[in-house]
């Protein structure tokens, strides 16, 4: 894999685009472009239950007709993360063989409570759960009754990221995640290990992606570092809220793709788009390409942004 500058459009297709998406998506191929790089599209379809090809199919034709293309990636399967579990076995393996794997049974509901109630009062808060203290033969026992997810061990060690747009962020790993899932109950590879396997086997060198994975970034870095690879710079961009709602969701059905093409041509999308991103002092229609020598991180906002601001076009 050679250094070119290398971007990513990584959706899941676990139903239609909305905004937030495409404005995620439009700002990666920006960013990419502006630096005369190239785009990789990644569907994130490991999830048998929750994607299914019509949506990876209808995200495809949407960023076809908004006009941002990609250089590699769908619809070669190699480029769909259901096709590569060959590779995040592999990495599993590798991380196992460091002794950083052990297998937890601690139900949906144990999780949640020891992730908003860490053990309150104790002077360490202890990173691992239960499980990673069972003999073999406890262990032996319960894998009788049920199939366990798998874990990673993280050590103490604070990550800083330098975020391209929000700067420094540091985590310290055992102390604000703790130990986290790599491979689930039912055998399906968690987001945190594929996406780390993937940016760093189709040499993506910068991650444009929403806010809410900012906090994700240290552990995919410590991750990736851990397989031995290195790994890309991040920029995240804010939320687009719709309201009271908080963040835009994708059952919000009239602001998915399907809505929004009969009100907006392509031109006006990209236009209104780029206009939220700070990029335009006003929604007017334009192409992605118009818009590379416009583009700079410095004028998108950090404060999340309200959907409200839109020009309504209905
Ligand atoms: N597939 C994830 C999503 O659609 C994005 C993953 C990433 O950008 O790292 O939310």
């Amino acid at each position: 894999m050679d250094e070119k500058y290398t971007g990513r459009f990584a959706p899941s297709p676990s139903g239609y685009m909305h905004m937030g998406n495409l404005l995620a998506m439009l700002l990666a191929w920006l960013d990419s472009r502006a630096h005369g790089g190239r785009i990789v599209l990644r569907m994130e379809d490991l999830d048998p239950v929750r994607t299914r090809p019509e949506y990876a199919r209808a995200i495809a034709d949407d960023l076809r007709w908004l006009g941002l293309d990609w250089d590699e990636g769908y619809p070669d399967p190699a480029y769909c993360q259901s096709s590569r579990t060959a590779l995040y076995a592999e990495a599993f393996r590798a991380l196992e063989a460091k002794g950083l794997v052990y297998p937890c049974w601690c139900s949906r509901a144990q999780r949640l409570a020891a992730a908003s109630a860490p053990h309150p009062g104790e002077a360490v808060h202890d990173p691992r759960c239960r499980c990673a203290y069972l003999t073999a033969g406890e262990r032996a026992a319960l894998a009788r009754e049920r199939p366990p997810a798998w874990k990673i061990r993280v050590p103490a060690e604070t990550v800083t990221v330098t975020d391209g747009h929000y700067g420094a962020y540091a985590q310290d790993l055992a102390r604000e995640g703790g130990d986290f899932i790599i491979r689930r109950a039912d055998g399906v590879y968690a987001y945190q290990l594929a996406v780390s396997v993937d940016d760093m086997a189709m040499g993506v060198t910068q991650v444009v992606r929403g806010r809410d994975l900012l906090s994700s970034a240290p552990r995919q870095v410590w991750l990736i570092r851990t397989l031995g690879g290195t790994p890309p710079t991040y920029a995240h961009l804010p939320l687009l809220t719709g309201g009271q709602d908080g963040k835009l969701s994708k059952r919000v059905g009239s602001l998915s793709t399907q809505g929004l093409r009969d009100i907006y041509t392509p031109r006006q999308l990209v236009g209104e788009l780029a206009y939220l991103a700070g990029l335009l002092p006003a929604p007017e229609p334009i192409s992605p390409s118009e818009l590379i020598p416009l583009f700079t991180w410095d004028k998108v906002p950090k404060q999340d942004i309200p959907f409200a601001q839109t020009s309504s076009r209905t």
